[in-house]
């Protein structure tokens, strides 16, 4: 699997250092009240369970299956909830998770759906942030790592299902697509 690396973006020891970051910043900008957060699956499952260790603090968990690229390597530019019940977020206050803000109509669909169900406010944090123009009016508000424009996996961030559990992000050699 790592051979199928060509270069590593974002080593094990730069998240976790940056997860501490972004952990302090979060339990700053929601003192006290109850939190609830939602992971996006699959892609949020190792960034969230990282992040989440670090706040000692009360908080729901809930995870959202969206689907928006379908194994592949481009978007397909449609957002599909897969879930047959969403999480109750009237009312509340929530943190939005995912892996890697792309073109942002994942987050942009999710936000509005969360929305649209009640929450009292919606932020999104994000491990990796692509620099490129959104199809979608949104950015989020937590960035872990603002990268380049290429395809990227590890760390949650997959490729046709595979290379979830690198602990690092890299990018994929031509030889393995
Ligand atoms: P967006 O809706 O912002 O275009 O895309 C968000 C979703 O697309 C992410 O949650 C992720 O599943 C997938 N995605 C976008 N860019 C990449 C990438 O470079 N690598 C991988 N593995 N998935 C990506
Ligand atoms: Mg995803």
């Amino acid at each position: 699997m790592e051979n199928d690396i060509e270069k590593v973006l974002v080593d094990e020891q730069e998240i976790q250092r940056r997860l501490d970051g972004m952990a302090l910043e979060l339990e700053g900008d929601f003192p006290g009240e109850p939190l609830l957060v939602v992971v996006l699956l699959k892609g949020a499952l190792v960034f969230a369970a990282d992040l989440l260790r670090r706040m000692p603090r009360m908080l729901e968990i809930e995870c959202l299956s969206v689907a928006s690229y379908h194994g592949g390597l481009d978007s397909c530019g449609v957002v599909s909830f897969l879930d047959r019940e969403l999480p109750d977020v009237r009312g509340r206050r929530v943190l939005v998770l995912d892996d890697i803000l792309d073109t942002g109509r994942t987050l942009r669909a999710v936000v509005d759906r969360l929305l649209g169900d009640g929450a009292l406010e919606v932020r999104t944090g994000v491990l990796l942030a692509k620099a490129k123009r959104r199809a979608a009016d949104v950015e989020a508000n937590y960035v872990g790592f603002h990268i380049a424009d290429e395809f990227v996996v590890g760390y949650g961030l997959d490729y046709r299902g595979r290379y979830r559990n690198l602990p690092y992000v890299g990018v994929l050699g031509r030889a393995a697509r």
